[in-house]
């Protein structure tokens, strides 16, 4: 498949033997001056940043009195449904029988507006990527996915002390991974440090003013922060193994019943995940004009596969929890040759009522 990096980005300042687009020169921005200059562009752009409410992060609209929190180490939910929205009107139509266009559907206008996601972080960068590879391919493109997507550009932080749950160097990515992104900071305390990736972040470094040239010190101090942080990543999965078993070897593997039994099929695990993106479509009816409108769905839930005869293929929680690690970790592999359907987040390790821990589970089917 063609370079997830080249689908979105155009000319380029100059290319990395990985073919990316990168500047040459790093700017910094004192943090009051950055925020000052993201305050200014939020007007002709929606700028989407991490805010603390109360207990959990969580990325906001960047408008009066919204107070952006770099200070962070991660989201609850990943910033997913900026792109790919939790509930979402795709066509809508008219129900009244005098109207000539009755029970027509059509599309509901696509979502164009310039975006911003200021401090993502590069796993969650690199899950848009995984799931670009499922929404935007050359046999199907999901117009609403493709239309927002395009319209946003990722000025990602690196991650300069990764958590516990952690894994994302196991996974193709890393905590300062520029994976995905248009614009790499590094918090360098007082100030950031910004490296623009591609021509979109050239753009976006440009309309906010550009900074100051970044010097020996800044550049040394930043090589710093990214060491300490990749020395801090703990545990590791690899999933190399799995790709070179075969399905039938995993599936019926002994230990499914055992990682099931504490499952409470609640569905938090997908939710959180910034590379989960199964979905379900519903037609409702308003008064005079209908709507269909697709929603989050989740493998772990019954009714996800449950047909209208009324049979169901994964009425078990336990087969609902195997085809949910079988698609992460091998039959996404299978399927793309791109590595796993994970980035390494941590967010289902850390959430999980019940500590199902996918790291584990990797363990498992490496071992089969
Ligand atoms: S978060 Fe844990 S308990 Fe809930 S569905 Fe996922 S694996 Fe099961
Ligand atoms: S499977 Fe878990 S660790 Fe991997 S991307 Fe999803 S939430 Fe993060």
């Amino acid at each position: 498949m063609k370079g997830l990096r080249s689908m979105r980005t155009g000319p380029t300042t100059a290319m990395t033997s990985s073919g990316r687009a990168r500047s040459m020169k790093e700017q910094v921005f004192s943090k009051s001056d950055w925020l000052k200059r993201l305050r200014a562009l939020a007007g002709s752009t929606r700028i989407y940043v991490p805010v603390k409410e109360p207990e959990f992060h969580v990325f906001r609209i960047l408008g009066e009195g919204v107070e952006p929190d770099f200070d962070y180490r991660n989201t609850r939910l990943s910033p997913k449904a900026i792109i790919y929205p939790s509930s979402e009107r795709l066509f809508e139509c008219s129900l009244d029988e005098k109207d000539p266009a009755c029970n027509i559907f059509k599309d509901v206008d696509k979502d164009r507006t310039p975006l911003a996601i200021v401090g993502i972080r590069p796993c969650d960068a690199h899950g848009f990527g995984i799931v670009q590879r499922n929404f935007d391919n050359p046999e199907y493109k999901d117009p609403w996915w493709v239309s927002r997507f395009e319209s946003c550009t990722l000025i990602g932080l690196g991650c300069s002390s990764p958590g516990s749950t952690c894994f994302c160097s196991s996974v193709g990515g890393g905590p300062f991974s520029e994976k995905l992104l248009d614009v790499l900071l590094w918090d360098l305390g007082d100030q950031f440090m910004a490296r623009a990736v591609t021509q979109k972040g050239e753009t976006f470094l440009a309309q906010a003013g550009g900074g100051a040239e970044a010097d020996q010190v800044a550049k040394k101090k930043a090589e710093e922060v990214e060491k300490s942080a990749a020395k801090r990543l703990g545990r590791t999965i690899s999933a190399d193994r799995i790709r070179g078993k075969k399905i039938n070897d995993l599936f019926n593997a002994d230990f499914w019943e055992d990682v099931a039994f504490g499952c409470i099929n609640c569905g938090t695990c997908t939710y959180l995940c910034p590379t989960c993106w199964c979905f379900d479509i519903q037609d409702e009816v308003f008064g005079k004009t209908g709507d269909r409108i697709r929603n989050w769905d989740s493998c772990m839930f019954p009714l996800f596969t449950l047909h209208g005869s009324g049979h169901n293929p994964r009425d078990k929680k336990v087969q609902r929890l195997r085809q949910r690690f079988m698609h992460k970790l091998k039959y996404y592999q299978d399927k793309y040759n791109a590595g796993v359907q994970c980035s390494g987040c941590g967010r289902c390790v850390q959430h999980c009522p019940v500590n199902i821990d996918i790291r584990e589970v990797a363990d498992r089917m490496n071992n089969v």
